[in-house]
C-alpha cells in the first residue's frame, strides 16, 4: 500500500503547502487534502500554482475531504452542498485527484431514520452527486461514521448503497477508526466480502480504549498506538490486492498543538508497518 496522508492531523497548525511539502519530505506518497485549507491556499495562490507544485514533487493528490451532511437536506442546504461540490470537482479535476470524500449526515443525537429511510435518501442524493462529478473526471467515495448520531455507520450499511447503485464512480472508504466506532470491530471480516473495486481509500487510525458511547474522533491516535486491530485490517485489504492510500486521519487536539513536521514524521513512521 502506498503511504497517505490527511490534512485533518495537523489541521490547526498547517496549510496545503506547507503539508505538501512535509510529506513530500517524510516518504509520502499520497496526500488528502481538505476542502477548509484548500479555500484558503486560494486566496493567496491559484489552481495552476497547487498543479505546478504536484507535478514538481513525488506525492500525488488522493482524495479531497469532504462533502459531508449529504442526507435529508432542505431546499438551501443542498444548494449549498452542491455549490462546495462543484468547488471540489474544479479542484480535482485541476490537479488531478481522483477521489471525492462523501460523509452521511449527522442529527444532534442519535439518528432516528431507519434503514429504508437512510438507503434511499443516499441512492436519490449520491445519484445527483454522481451526475454534476461525471464531467470532472471524478469518483466518490462514501464514508460510514460509527457513531450513531450519523446516519449511515457501517461497512454494511454504506456497501448496500455502493453495491445497489453499482456505478464504477462510486466506492466506499474504509476507516478503521469508523469501524471500530461501531461495534468495536465485531464486523470486521465483512471486509472480506467487500469487492476489491469497491475500496477507494483506506483510513489507517488507531484510538484509545474507551467505551462506545464516549470514545469519540478526538480519542484517534497515530498506527499502532491504540487498541484497533489494524493489522487485521492491512492483513485483510492486503489480500484483497488493495494497494492503493493508507492515510493517516487524524482528529487528536494533542497533535494539533505540536509542529506539523513532528506529527507528520511520526505519522510515516508508525504507518509503515502496516502497509
Ligand atoms: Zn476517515
Amino acid at each position: 500500500m502506498k503511504l497517505s496522508y490527511n490534512q485533518a492531523t495537523c489541521m490547526q497548525r498547517s496549510s496545503v503547502k506547507n503539508d505538501i511539502l512535509l510529506c513530500e519530505k517524510h516518504g509520502y506518497d499520497l496526500i488528502e487534502l481538505r476542502l477548509d485549507m484548500l479555500k484558503e491556499y486560494l486566496q493567496t495562490n491559484t489552481l495552476q500554482d497547487l498543479s505546478k507544485l504536484f507535478n514538481s514533487l513525488h506525492i500525488k493528490p488522493f482524495a479531497l475531504n469532504s462533502i459531508e451532511n449529504i442526507n435529508f437536506n432542505t431546499k438551501q442546504s443542498w444548494a449549498e452542498l452542491v455549490d462546495l461540490f462543484k468547488f471540489a470537482c474544479e479542484v480535482a479535476q485541476a490537479i488531478q485527484n481522483p477521489y471525492i470524500v462523501i460523509v452521511p449526515t449527522v442529527t444532534e443525537e442519535r439518528s432516528k431514520y431507519n434503514e429504508k429511510e437512510v438507503f434511499d435518501d443516499s441512492v436519490e442524493s449520491i445519484s445527483s452527486l454522481l451526475e454534476i462529478a461525471r464531467p470532472y473526471g471524478v469518483k466518490l467515495s462514501l464514508e460510514p461514521i460509527g457513531d450513531r448520531r450519523w446516519v449511515c455507520n457501517s461497512m454494511r450499511q454504506a456497501y448496500e448503497i455502493v453495491q445497489h447503485m453499482d456505478d464504477e464512480d462510486l466506492g466506499l472508504t474504509i476507516d478503521a477508526f469508523n469501524v471500530y466506532l461501531a461495534d468495536k470491530c465485531a464486523d470486521i471480516e465483512f471486509l472480506n466480502e467487500i469487492d476489491l473495486k469497491k475500496i477507494f481509500i483506506y483510513h489507517i487510525d488507531d484510538c484509545e480504549d474507551l467505551p462506545l458511547g464516549i470514545l469519540d474522533h478526538c480519542h484517534r491516535l497515530m498506527p499502532g498506538d491504540g487498541i484497533i486491530p489494524l493489522t487485521r485490517f492491512s492483513q485483510i485489504l492486503k489480500e484483497k490486492g488493495y494497494t492503493d492510500g493508507a492515510s493517516i486521519e487524524l482528529f487528536r487536539p494533542e497533535y494539533w498543538e505540536q509542529d506539523p513536521e513532528v506529527i507528520i514524521k511520526m505519522g510515516a513512521e508508525k504507518a509503515k508497518p502496516y502497509l
